[in-house]
């Protein structure tokens, strides 16, 4: 053995090697933010839930899952790039490559607009499950198409909105209330999450849907819970209440997911904190749907 492997720490990684364990979990970062329209500075958001995420504990007691006895592959980052054609282009390839052999991809942002290339590279069929205080559905803001803001709204422009479930919207323009409505998006908004059996609403949207995709801007949560996000809005979910959302979720296979908006450079730890506890549980959530399944 060398002194690099005895002392040296490679670049922050969150790789995970277990002999007979597939590495059919995949992570990836998108260091992006160019469209950020106030507290910029997403693109540091991958290192800093990797960073988190390796000072947690990674059993989760909910879904009976070690993630220190699962396989994992950090991928790195994508390479840099303040275009946004670029970057979705880039992402689109990495992510359809990623998942060609059937695993599953968790990416890390960087900004909202990720997951307008990231849901289009997967088939038709799949739901797109949005955590989100803000409907993203301008239809431009500082004279740009496709954005943070916008991305929803081109993406049911493409799509439709019937492969669509939003939760905890409360922030968004009169007009983009209006197209919510005009479109049928299917939703469950922040006052039906806190006064209402929203889990039961939720599984009752996602009848039918067999693969899921879930994206995660964590600006859903309530600033007390994660304040280092780009664009903070108060009066919102709790971490304990977005974690039980996810874990009913169980029984339906997560090809893949998200977590944005995380700007560290506002931040004490503690949202970080926040995204490596999702990260960790959504990939337990895969694992054992994977488990459970024929699905590999
Ligand atoms: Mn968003
Ligand atoms: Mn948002």
């Amino acid at each position: 053995m060398s002194f690099k492997e005895l002392l040296l720490t490679p670049p922050i990684s969150i790789t995970n090697i277990v002999e007979g364990k597939e590495l059919f979990v995949k992570v990836l970062g998108v260091p992006f933010d160019a469209t950020s329209s106030y507290r910029s500075g997403s693109r540091f958001g991958p290192n800093a839930i990797r960073e988190a995420f390796l000072n947690i504990e990674v059993y989760s007691k909910k879904l009976g899952i070690d993630l220190e006895q699962e396989g994992l592959e950090d991928l790195g980052n994508l390479k840099f790039t303040s275009s946004v054609e670029e970057m979705l282009g880039s992402l689109a390839k990495v992510v359809r490559e990623a998942m060609s052999d059937g695993s599953t991809v968790a990416i890390l942002g960087g900004e909202h607009t990720l997951t307008y290339a990231s849901y289009t590279s997967l088939p038709s069929d799949t739901t797109l499950l949005v955590f989100d205080a803000h409907l993203d559905l301008r239809d431009e803001y500082a004279n740009l198409k496709l954005s943070h803001t916008t991305f929803l709204r081109r993406l049911v422009e493409r799509r439709g909105a019937e492969s669509i479930v939003h939760v905890g919207a409360r922030a968004a323009s009169s007009e983009e209330w209006n197209v919510m409505q005009k479109i049928g998006l299917k939703t469950v908004l922040t006052e039906d999450v806190i006064s209402s059996d929203s889990i039961n609403r939720l599984r009752e949207l996602l009848t039918g849907s067999s693969s899921i995709y879930v994206s995660i801007d964590l600006d859903v949560l309530d600033p007390a819970y994660a304040p280092a996000v780009s664009n903070p809005e108060p009066a919102g979910i709790t971490t304990h209440k977005l974690l039980e959302l996810l874990y009913s979720l169980k029984g339906i296979k997560l090809v893949g997911f998200d977590i944005v908006e995380l700007s560290p450079i506002y931040d004490n730890g503690t949202t970080a904190m926040v995204a490596a506890k999702l990260l960790s549980e959504l990939l337990c959530l895969s694992l054992a749907e994977r488990k459970s399944s024929s699905f590999k």
